[in-house]
């Protein structure tokens, strides 16, 4: 068993890879969402916020290149030297291969950024959007987080995520080909959902060729359909004892490769509805390593290639 660490941390991976700490520059650069738009839904995913999934506040102006510099100058001697262009919220390949190459080129503006990290929706990867993506590998490190958080597409029709698990195979699949990582979202505590489904979403995500995965708990926020449900009692959110198990259970039986980005998802504070353990992001930490370590838990301990 591992002394150090039970699962393949971030910070870790960055360090070894980069040879030293390597931070993220979130970017809201004024993307939408078939899933917003109307394109598919204007509801969006149910638990989708304004912010459209990003931590941050929307930019007023989506000046890319400004946003970059503020975070390296707040950034100045803060011993990082090494960054990341992380195309944060709502879906990052969504418009015109055009656009797309204008808007991510506004963002490599600083020899620091040695990575290019977009995240998006598995039926919004085309060939020619890789094709596109893969054009920076030979500076930058590109990678791409995908939506999937459940493998159960009844859940995914239920939370109207409008897209279905055999779409994020085939987004992985296009991806893969052309080198370019690949980070998973699932969530832990969805509406309807089973050990079953958690179980068989780990044992999905296991079967994909992917790098990463960001591991989150299903958290309620304002203006949303998730805190219609949760308001008119159709919802309960998830303990933190809940939580803490199930990841425990994810985890252990998690490939051995893979890293782990994220375990606790970062709640908006003022948009949080519930549940309210969900601000204290050192609760799930301290409190998943306590549990690792009672239990003598550790990553792919349980796992299984099937
Ligand atoms: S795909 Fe992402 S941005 Fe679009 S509605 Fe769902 S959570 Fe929000």
């Amino acid at each position: 068993m591992k002394d150090k660490e039970r699962y393949n941390h971030l910070n870790t991976y960055y360090k070894n890879k980069f040879g030293e700490r390597t931070l993220k520059i979130c970017i809201d650069a004024g993307f939408t969402c078939p899933n917003r738009d109307g394109t598919l839904s204007h509801a969006g995913c149910i638990f989708c916020s304004e912010k459209g999934s990003g931590e941050l506040i929307r930019f007023s102006n989506f000046d890319i290149t400004k946003q970059v510099q503020n975070f390296l100058n707040s950034y100045k001697g803060k011993r990082a030297n090494k960054f990341i262009a992380y195309f944060q919220n709502f879906t990052n390949t969504y418009d015109s291969i055009q656009n797309l190459k204008s808007k991510y080129d506004s963002a490599l503006v600083d020899d620091r950024i040695i990575g290019l990290s977009v995240a998006t929706r598995p039926d919004c990867i085309t060939e020619e959007i890789v094709n596109l993506l893969a054009s920076y590998s030979d500076t930058y490190n590109v990678s791409v987080e995908l939506g999937l958080q459940t493998s159960n597409d009844k859940i995914g029709k239920l939370i109207n995520r409008c897209y279905s698990s055999s779409q994020f195979t085939n987004a992985v699949n296009i991806l893969r080909k052309n080198n370019i990582e690949v980070i998973v979202h699932m969530m832990i505590g969805l509406p309807t959902e089973t050990f079953d489904d958690i179980k068989n979403t780990v044992e999905f995500i296991n079967n994909h060729d992917v790098q990463g995965i960001k591991i989150h708990s299903t958290y309620v926020v304002k203006n949303t359909v998730l805190a219609n449900m949760y308001y008119n009692n159709k919802y309960t959110p998830i303990t933190l004892e809940y939580y803490l198990d199930n990841l425990a259970y994810v985890v252990s039986h998690l490939r051995p490769d893979i890293i782990v980005h994220r375990i606790s998802g970062d709640a908006p504070k003022d948009l949080l509805v519930a549940p309210e353990w969900n601000i204290h992001k050192k609760w799930v930490l301290n409190g998943f390593e306590k549990l690792l370590k009672e239990q003598n838990l550790w990553q792919g301990k349980y796992y299984k290639k099937s």
